[in-house]
């Protein structure tokens, strides 16, 4: 019987042109694997592109960054649609109608809650991030990493662990040190993703601690940035990244709420660190995400978002 893996390599090796998307907001698994897999099939003589409408320039120093469009003329020049790290079609936002509109597609994932959307889906929600499947099926398609595919790959692991904390398993290691043997800069990329911040992203972060409260006998942390905040301080999508673990690091807190206006809607951010399953509380809210990292939309009010999410959690404290 073929497996998923066989599907996809013979839907890839059918395909001629192909065009790789990831979920807005895109984090470093999201952009990390996107370059990842675009270098992996251009070695193998594949026409790719990967259309990722907003990315943020903090991962301007993997290789190919600058091959990324924002967006692309026709979905007709496609064969094939490969989404990779977002759990379900909502969340390719703006890029959903070339995804069902190009005639064949792939899913690459490790979301729990992934809807298994595609023609062919690899979803493998016990590794540490989409770039650690990739290399699964990387080796399956008997392509070789080199230094560029493992820069990007070794970004997307360091990023969704946390730099090896959360989602990591044994072989976590075991991939980043066959990664690292390709003589990428270790220190160089834990430095820029981790360490190197902005003015703008360190004032935005000082408006979020200053609002910080905690909650419920300082069990559940939470605070915000609205849209004039963002305005204000002139601040690009992708600078709020991180802030809701701030909260998570108090002692005390089981659950860091970060919330930020977007649009008409306000963007939840959800973190726990033992017990609560915040994937549930998100999938209530028609998000999703993993056991102890999980976000979500919500076309609320600021304060009714608060008292929501705030009375879902309470439902888990111990
Ligand atoms: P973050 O809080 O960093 O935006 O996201 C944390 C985790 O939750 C990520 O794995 C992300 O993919 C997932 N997530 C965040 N927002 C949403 C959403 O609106 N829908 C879904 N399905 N997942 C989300
Ligand atoms: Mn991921």
């Amino acid at each position: 019987m073929a497996t998923v893996l066989d599907n996809i390599r013979e839907s890839i090796s059918k395909s001629n042109s192909i065009l790789i998307l990831t979920h807005e907001n895109p984090d470093g698994d999201a952009i990390g694997s996107s370059l990842g897999f675009m270098h992996a099939l251009k070695k193998i003589g594949k026409e790719v592109t990967v259309l990722i409408p907003t990315a943020n320039p903090m991962y301007s120093f993997l290789p190919g960054f600058n091959e990324i469009k924002k967006e692309i003329e026709d979905y007709k020049n496609y064969d094939l649609c490969i989404a990779l790290d977002s759990s379900d079609l909502e969340r390719l936002h703006v890029c959903k109608p070339y995804f069902e509109l190009i005639e064949n597609t792939i899913v690459i994932d490790h979301h729990i809650t992934n809807q298994n959307y595609a023609d062919v889906n690899y979803v493998n929600a016990v590794a540490s991030s989409t770039c650690q499947n990739l290399i699964i099926v990387l080796a399956a398609m008997d392509i070789s990493i080199d230094k560029d595919i493992a820069e990007c790959i070794y970004t997307g692991i360091l990023t969704d662990t946390g730099g090896f904390r959360y989602n990591t398993q044994p072989e976590t290691f075991e991939f980043a040190g066959m990664l690292a043997e390709t003589g990428i800069d270790i220190s160089k990329i834990y430095r820029l993703v981790f360490d190197m911040t902005t003015e703008r992203r360190t004032r935005l972060l000082s408006r979020a601690l200053n609002r910080l409260e905690l909650l419920e006998d300082g069990k559940i942390a939470y605070t915000y940035i609205t849209a004039d905040d963002v305005e204000e301080l002139q601040n690009e999508d992708g600078d709020q990244e991180g802030i809701v673990n701030y909260g998570r690091n108090i002692e005390g807190v089981e659950v860091s709420i970060f919330v930020r206006e977007k649009g008409d809607k306000y963007k939840v951010s959800l973190r726990a660190n033992e017990y609560v399953d915040v994937s549930q509380i998100s999938a209530k809210f028609a998000g999703g995400g993993h056991l102890r990292a999980a976000g979500f939309e919500m076309a609320m009010s600021l304060e009714q978002t608060k008292q929501a999410v705030v009375e879902e959690i309470k439902k888990q404290l111990k």
